[in-house]
């Protein structure tokens, strides 16, 4: 019986491989044959925790697939990144995310945009291009752009780094170091780096929540007061629960984001969803 086990296990195992290199393969073949039309932007608020304010949101990728429904990014970003697709998807993503703030902000609704820009994008040179033109045909004000960076993209070569945060801070558009805490990389040179805000990883909130007794949110404290020494502002990822919301209020974090403060939501959703809070007092 052990035996038979061990072979559909290893039956199993082939056929999760098999259909996962087919999906890899539809991927590809897919978003190269303008899957692209099929690509939608979410938003998801991000909020301030001293006045309950809606400041901006973060636009999340999703793929309309038309048999499988809504997918989430990680179905399809690593295959999108190993093909080459991801940065003309991001190239598309800018341009449709700065079109959308920008008629935003024409309905009294002036909201900042945060993008993820992956780590091989931004060692690019066209990064700099493909923002300038998404700023330019949407007319958006650049301050409003913000451009999410994850430790890794930026620890790998930071005096490369460096010189391409001071090209994107020079017109205006700012800069977030993402999943803060996931890394391992010199806190010392990430935080020297010209960045203006950090967005500290759920990974950390999920920790903090599982230290019993005082200690709790000591260390997601202790990055917020390092940040605040530093001029930089700090959000809490992944605010799921009340008990969520009043750890990072505890220590202090200036804007958090989370299901329980917003789940992301359509370009065509997101107006009305953020005049409810407005008028909740928000
Ligand atoms: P991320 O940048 O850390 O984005 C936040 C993710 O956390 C989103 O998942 C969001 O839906 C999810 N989330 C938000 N609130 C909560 C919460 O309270 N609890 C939990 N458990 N999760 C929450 P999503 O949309 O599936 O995105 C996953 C990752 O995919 C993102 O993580 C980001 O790294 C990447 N990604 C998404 N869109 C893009 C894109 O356009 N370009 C690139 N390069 N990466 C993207
Ligand atoms: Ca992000
Ligand atoms: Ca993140
Ligand atoms: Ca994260």
């Amino acid at each position: 019986a052990a035996k038979a086990a061990g072979r559909d296990r290893v039956h199993l195992f082939s056929a999760g491989l098999r259909d996962a290199a087919r999906w890899r393969l539809e991927v590809a073949t897919r978003l190269r044959d303008g899957a692209l039309d099929e690509l939608v932007v979410h938003y998801q608020p991000i909020v301030r925790l001293d006045t309950g304010a809606v400041e901006g949101v973060e636009a999340l990728v999703r793929w309309q697939h038309p048999e499988r429904g809504l997918l989430p990014p990680d179905n399809f970003l690593s295959v999108a990144e190993e093909t080459g697709q991801l940065i003309p998807m991001t190239r598309w993503l800018l341009r449709e995310t700065c079109r959308n703030a920008a008629q935003w902000a024409h309905m009294g609704l002036p909201l900042r945009i945060a993008v993820n820009i992956s780590a091989r994008h931004f060692a690019t040179e066209t990064l700099v291009r493909d923002v300038r033109t998404a700023l330019r045909e949407s007319e958006l004000q650049p301050e409003q752009l913000t451009l999410e960076l994850t430790e890794t993209s930026l620890a790998e070569d930071p005096a490369r780094a460096e010189e391409q945060l001071s090209v994107l801070r020079s017109f205006g558009v700012r800069v977030a170091i993402d999943d803060f805490g996931t890394g391992w990389s010199s806190l010392a040179q990430l935080l020297a780096l010209p960045i203006g805000t950090l967005k500290i990883d759920r990974s950390l909130l999920t920790a903090a929540e599982r230290v019993s007794g005082p200690d709790a949110g000591d260390v997601l404290a202790a990055i917020v007061a390092l940040t605040r020494t530093l001029g930089i502002r700090s959000v809490a990822e992944g605010v799921e629960t009340a008990e969520h919301l009043r750890l990072v209020r505890q220590a202090g974090c200036d804007l958090a984001q989370g299901w329980l403060l917003g789940q992301p939501m359509s370009a065509d959703q997101l107006p009305s969803w953020v005049r409810a809070v407005q008028e909740a007092g928000g």
